[in-house]
């Protein structure tokens, strides 16, 4: 490492994302992106005089991109932050709910990022198991004074929390803030979002990456009482006012109008879905139950590594995980169109046919 580093640099230890080819040779189903092109609408908002813009600052604020958002949920205008991805609202998070005197909770099994941000910012970090069956007990969480991040679905296993699980915990110390990342909520159901009107420690963190088609796009958004997002404001403006470029305000706005669209692109992935569950488990797979846009599976035929490493040589990318190692058995697959589901399904039936 360079003697360059500082030794909190030299100290991190960052996070591996999925791997991006850059050619499109792959049938890729490794970072939940949508197999769904964004909005038509999308493409019209982002015209040539719009780019022509670009010498000119964003809107700091992301006015309208919040304001797009606080229609669709039926929320005031200031109760919503816009990011550079859910990632940045995350992080924020990290930097604004958290400190020496209040560590960090999350679950041994979740998103891998949040083990980073805790480490970054030089945080207490206290790892919750999940239950063998990898269902989350919020009771688990009870006790402690730690700001809670609980991502539901939960990643990478796709499984939803049961209902009334998060409400308990936010009702068991109103002095503790409770982020739930609902990254995946629109491809299940059991949102936390209604109960924002009942709880000022309740932040929903949500993304325009997987339900709205705009991973390349980088905009994420929280949802939170008023004094809350205030508190993101502060770590924001301590860091990059502009988060968000013009061009993905405009994007993320006109994603958030085309209701209609957005529903076909859901109602599509969740129907792929089934019939990829289903597949699999005629194959012989366990396959968690997914409330996501994508599927945890496992064989006894073949190892998780093993699988990942396969399906690669025949140009299908799935992620594998090596730890923690009660999930080393098992690869997680993004659900993509029926045509790369079939490749998928079919290329599995051949390698566990030993071809
Ligand atoms: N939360 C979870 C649970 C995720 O899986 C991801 C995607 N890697 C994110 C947040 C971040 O997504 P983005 O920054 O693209 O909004």
């Amino acid at each position: 490492m360079s003697r360059f580093l500082s030794a909190e640099t030299a100290a991190l230890e960052p996070y591996t994302p999925g791997e991006q080819p850059q050619n499109l040779r792959y049938n890729k189903l490794n970072t939940n992106e949508s197999p769904f092109p964004p909005s038509p609408r999308v493409l019209e908002a982002l015209s040539r005089e719009e780019i022509g813009r670009l010498n000119l600052y964003s809107d700091p604020a992301c006015t309208a991109l919040c304001a797009a958002i606080a229609r669709h949920y039926g929320v005031e205008d200031r109760q919503v932050i816009a990011g550079n991805g859910s990632d940045e609202i995350l992080s924020f998070a990290f930097r604004a709910f958290c400190g020496a005197d209040r560590g960090a909770a999350f679950a041994d099994i979740t998103y891998g990022f949040y083990r980073v941000w805790a480490r970054y910012y030089g945080l207490r970090a206290r790892i919750v198991p999940l239950r063998e069956d990898f269902s989350l007990r919020t009771e688990d969480y009870m006790g402690g004074n730690e700001t809670v991040f609980l991502a539901n679905p939960n990643a990478p296993t796709g499984m939803a929390a049961a209902p009334g699980e998060i409400r308990r915990l936010l009702e068991a110390d109103r002095d503790r803030v409770v982020v739930v990342d609902e990254a995946y909520m629109d491809f299940g159901t059991g949102s936390c979002v209604p109960l924002l009107a009942e709880f000022d420690n309740l932040l929903v963190v949500r993304t325009f990456s997987k339900s709205r088609s705009l991973a390349g796009g980088r905009v994420g958004y929280a949802l939170g009482g008023p004094e809350l997002i205030a508190g993101l404001n502060r770590v924001k403006y301590s860091f990059n006012p502009y988060n968000v470029n013009r061009l993905s305000i405009l994007a993320g706005t006109a994603a958030m109008e085309d209701e209609a669209y957005f529903r076909r692109c859901v109602d599509a992935v969740c129907a792929n879905r089934s019939w990829t569950a289903a597949r699999l488990k005629e194959l012989g797979f366990t396959v968690l139950p997914s409330s996501a846009n994508f599927v945890f599976v496992k064989s006894d035929a073949i190892p998780g590594g093993e699988l990942y490493r396969r399906l690669k040589e025949r140009g299908i990318l799935v992620r594998h995980f090596d730890t923690p190692e009660r999930i080393a058995d098992f690869c997680r697959i993004t659900i993509g169109s029926m045509e790369q589901m079939k490749e998928l399904a079919d290329t599995i039936e051949l390698l566990l046919n030993g071809q």
